[in-house]
């Protein structure tokens, strides 16, 4: 029998609830159980895909294409849960499912109305995210308690724990206590409000997660306990972290977590598991035997949720080689206006993102070129991997005016082109090329090296590849197409040879990426960054030996 977390957060937004909600099912996963999580989010675009970063930082993709929350992220990057597309629902994919239905004819007659048929379609989707019948299912309501458009899903919740049996479901809420500096103290008012507003719903909460920036005053667990009707041993502590999201865990494990959810999930009392795989990687990030720093060259660079996976991924790879990670934080279009150099001088690797549209482009090229021809790394993830192809294409095939039709439809050398099924296709929302598909890795190639395979799977989400009528030039002028989707022959990796590590792919491997499992290419960059630094960085002008002419 699936036993059911919910959990809620209060007063502010950006507390940490995918943290938060991820830690829980580390804690639960310790002690043997299965877990699902799912991510219900109250705005009204049926997927967060067609939104810009700046709205909502990155899309995260799922290994069956779905366009989803970067919570979901989290999930999997701390869990061994696999989440789906039914991990993922928003107000706008139930309502639109609750009005197809009702143009279908389902409600027969009836006034379709919030409660029930919003609300039963909630409950609905919140049986199938835990189709797969794990212990806990935990799920996450996005916005924050006392929004309008969070109703509907409290109300949901509130509904679902009374169908269940007595004891299978918890609700567990995260607020804020505020710490006031004028007064020197920290409050528990905004607590005290949230709670309020959640039982006015018929929620009352059983387990309260406090963020807060230094550890509780004495007596405040107390105080909160007693206007909350939680018990004090149920108020738990999370104190911002100095090093890194992967001490939160262990954290919460600490204040007394892991102990309140056996209460209220009423699990077997013995000791949580091991935790040392976990400890081990706190040791490596807090006492590293070095420093390198990487540039990220990418249009959304002021937010760091649009490029959350990329962060965590490049943290990975410098947690397996025990190194701190320096970020440099590039934008690509300064980069473009003002030329290379002021900006990767110094740097021991270039990461060259994702994105869409003109804005940037020239940057992102101009970033590869300087990495290729001075030795220095450069990884370049889809439309990173795209720049860099371009990059060759001018500057080492000489095919002037080489682009992407994406922002030069027109122009003499369409190295990256529209993918054939992408002609055609006028809805913007989900059409992309999307989730994971099988990739052969070219023997002996840098990749199938890195990888130690001969096939992966990796997520995609694009609509343009690399032009297989330019395939021959760029390959008989030195680079290396060493992965490739066979069932279409679609270029997914290019790389050169003899450099350090100048590598792009067309998917998107920082999805794969874990703490406890670094993602090799992830690794094997920042294993490349470390080398450059340690045989002094990269030089300060070009390198000739590593243009490869024809
Ligand atoms: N804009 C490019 C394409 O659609 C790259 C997409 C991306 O970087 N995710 O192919």
């Amino acid at each position: 029998m699936t036993q059911y977390l919910f959990v809620t957060g209060g007063v502010v937004s950006s507390l940490g609830k995918g943290i938060t909600s991820a830690s829980i099912a580390v804690l639960l996963e310790k002690r043997g159980l299965k877990v699902s999580l799912q991510k219900l989010d109250p705005y009204i675009n049926v997927d967060p895909g067609t939104m810009s970063p700046f709205q909502h930082g990155e899309v995260y993709v799922t290994e069956d294409g779905a366009e989803t929350d970067l919570d979901l992220g989290h999930y999997e990057r701390f869990t061994h849960a696999a989440v789906n597309k039914y991990s993922n629902a928003t107000t706008g994919s139930i309502y639109s499912e609750v009005i197809r239905r009702e143009r279908r004819g389902d409600y027969l007659g009836r006034t379709v109305q919030v409660i029930p048929h919003i609300t039963d379609h909630i409950q609905e989707l919140i049986l199938m995210g835990a189709q797969q019948g794990p212990d806990v299912a935990i799920v996450e309501i996005g916005g924050t308690v006392g929004d309008i458009e969070s109703l509907p899903f409290l109300e949901a919740i509130r509904q679902f724990g009374l169908k269940q049996p007595a004891g299978d479901v918890c609700y567990v809420h995260l607020t804020l206590l505020p710490f006031l500096r004028a007064s020197g103290e920290m409050k528990t008012k905004p607590t005290q409000q949230s709670v309020g507003k959640l039982r006015e719903i018929g929620i009352i909460p059983n387990i309260l997660v406090c963020r807060c920036e230094r550890p509780m005053e004495p007596g405040m667990r107390e105080k909160i306990s007693l206007f909350c009707n939680v018990r004090p041993e149920d108020v738990i502590e999370e104190v911002d972290v100095d090093t890194s999201i992967y001490e939160v865990p262990l954290n919460l494990l600490r204040d007394g977590l892991d102990a309140a959810l056996v209460r209220h999930l009423r699990l077997q009392d013995t000791p949580s598991g091991s935790w040392g795989d976990w400890e081990d990687l706190l040791g490596r990030l807090r006492n590293p035997a070095g420093e390198v720093e990487i540039a990220v060259v990418g249009k959304y660079i002021e937010l760091h949720d649009a490029y959350k996976s990329i962060y965590e991924a490049l943290s990975h790879g410098g947690a397996a080689h025990r190194h701190r990670l320096r970020l440099r934080k590039i934008s690509a279009e300064d980069l473009a206006a003002r030329g290379p150099d002021g900006f990767l001088r110094g740097v021991h690797g270039v990461l060259i993102p994702g994105g869409f549209g003109e804005r940037g482009l020239e940057g992102k090229i101009a970033a590869a070129g300087w990495c290729r021809t001075r030795g220095l790394p450069c990884f370049g993830i889809c439309f990173g991997m795209q720049a860099m192809t371009i990059e060759y294409a001018r500057n080492v095939v000489g095919l002037a005016g080489a682009n992407s039709t994406e922002v030069a439809p027109d122009c003499p050398h369409p190295v990256i082109d529209l993918m054939r099924d992408q002609r055609g296709v006028s809805d913007k929302g989900g059409s992309m090329r999307l989730g994971a598909y099988p990739c052969r890795l070219l023997d002996g190639s840098v990749a199938s090296t890195i990888y130690g395979r001969d096939m992966v799977l990796e997520r995609h989400r694009h609509r343009w590849e690399l032009n297989n009528n330019y395939r021959r030039r760029l390959e008989q002028a030195g680079l290396r197409c060493s992965g490739v989707y066979e069932a279409r022959d679609l270029v997914e990796i290019i790389e050169l040879p003899a450099h350090p590590f100048w590598l792009g792919v067309q998917y998107h491997p920082e999805f794969k990426s874990k703490p406890l499992q670094p993602h090799p290419l992830f690794a094997a960059f920042i294993g490349a960054a470390v080398r450059c630094k340690e045989g002094g960085g990269a030089p300060a002008a070009e390198a000739p030996a590593l243009v490869t002419q024809p």
